[in-house]
């Protein structure tokens, strides 16, 4: 039976029971599937012949038959040869998942159509969650898909201005805490215990890690069941790398896939928990007091997925890497201007992460890699603009252009 299971004491609940920690531990939930279930549901199904997007994979979801589904459209995203970069890096197989090109623009979009969908199955008419941005984001639009309230609490400080715009008209009620995030969690917690009509989507929610597992399914039907030898990806709360990992898992169970490859998850020097254990070979996190970085997405002190994560690296032999912020804006750039792929500070920190590995020859010329740029670069238009060549004011006239773009000499020669 298709349950939520506790990650540590393994005790169970349905898929109807509205639990967000388990009641014995107080550690957080998983899905589970009985692999000959999904096996027999994935063959009634006949999957394969649909189009590449998270409900391709519906039999793969904890979702009733009977659901109507929330959606916009999301994954099915772009799985990009970047030979450009690869030589840039010296690599021969290098492949850009760009998550940017979900509904809203970024990967949240795969876990918020799986979590609202289960909202509505449960009856939710409004749903809540903290956030610094994509996650509120997404919400907000899945939740006006659906036709029910929404809340966002965010932390004070400064908050990428897309995502922000994307929330505020997408009609969800945006709170600003007088706070930090972790204060801002601690009352939508507050509120889900108090207010059993609001239903929870934070990061902590399964059923958006569900969709999020996605992402691991499409990366190997896009490259016809080929396991890369290693997939790259941005960590913050650390629930994608969970996710993608949970995929490949599920994908190798089931004999779709003959090997698993090695997941190296990638944190800002500033906010580097996980990476940190991974390198001195711990078991544990120590949260980070005040984690500071650039890329918002991933400025997150105490993962609450920590142990998914470290359990994800560890099993698939892979590693972490930190990145500086220099290095993160130095990849955006890169990235945007020999690949045409303009993404957020966060998603960046990949491609960063893998020039750092290459140097310190972890990754190999041979391998085949996949990198995950996890958002867009419009969510953060402030960061873009400051690392770029402002536009230059010319004369209205044709030979001040011409001299601008250093076209006058050919003239005169000619
Ligand atoms: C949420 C987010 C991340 C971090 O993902 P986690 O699941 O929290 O590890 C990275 N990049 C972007 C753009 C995000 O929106
Ligand atoms: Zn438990």
């Amino acid at each position: 039976m298709v349950r939520q299971e506790c990650i540590n004491c393994k005790a169970t609940y349905g898929i109807d029971d509205i639990v967000y920690f388990c009641k014995k531990c107080g550690d957080i939930l998983e899905i589970k599937f009985d692999i000959n279930e999904l096996t027999e549901n994935i063959d009634i199904y006949d999957w394969k012949t649909k189009p590449i997007s998270v409900w391709r994979y519906r039999p793969f979801m904890p979702i009733h038959e009977s659901a109507k589904l929330i959606t916009l459209g999301e994954g099915g995203t772009g799985l990009h040869h970047s030979e450009h970069l690869g030589t840039e890096l010296c690599i021969n197989n290098l492949y850009i998942k760009n998550e940017g090109e979900n509904p809203t623009g970024s990967f949240k979009d795969r876990g918020m159509t799986v979590g609202v969908t289960k909202a509505i199955e449960l009856g939710a008419r409004h749903v809540i969650c903290a956030s610094t941005g994509n996650t509120s984001a997404s919400l907000a639009a899945y939740a006006a898909r659906a036709g029910i309230r929404c809340t966002v609490l965010i932390p004070s400080g400064k908050i990428a201005y897309g995502k922000l715009s994307q929330a505020m008209i997408h009609g969800a009620k945006v709170l600003q805490v007088k706070g930090n995030f972790d204060e801002a969690l601690e009352f939508v917690f507050k509120l889900g215990e108090k207010h059993k009509e609001i239903y929870l989507l934070n990061s902590i929610n399964p059923f958006r890690i569900e969709g999020q597992k996605s992402l691991g399914y499409e990366i190997c039907d896009q490259l016809n069941y080929e396991t890369p030898d290693a997939i790259v990806i941005p960590v913050g709360n650390a629930g994608n790398i969970s996710a993608v990992w949970k995929g490949l898992t599920e994908f190798y169970q089931l004999g779709l896939i003959k090997k698993l490859p090695k997941m190296i998850g990638i944190q800002a020097q500033g906010s580097a928990p996980i990476a940190h254990a991974i390198k001195t070979g711990n078991d544990k996190i120590i949260p980070v007091e005040n984690p500071e970085t650039i890329a918002t997405a991933i400025r997150i002190g105490a993962p609450v997925s920590w142990k998914k994560a470290i359990n994800a690296i560890q099993e698939s032999h892979g590693t972490a890497e930190t990145v500086t912020d220099e290095e993160i804006l130095d990849a955006q750039k890169t990235l945007a201007r020999i690949e045409g792929i303009f993404v957020e500070p966060a998603s960046a920190s990949s491609i960063a992460g893998l020039k750092k590995l290459i140097k310190k020859g972890i990754v190999l010329e041979n391998e085949k890699i996949v990198c995950i740029t996890t958002g867009h670069g419009l969510k953060d238009p402030d960061t873009a603009i400051k690392q770029s060549e402002k536009p230059i004011e010319v004369d209205a006239n044709i030979e001040a252009i011409e001299t601008t773009l250093d076209l006058r000499k050919a003239i005169l020669a000619r």
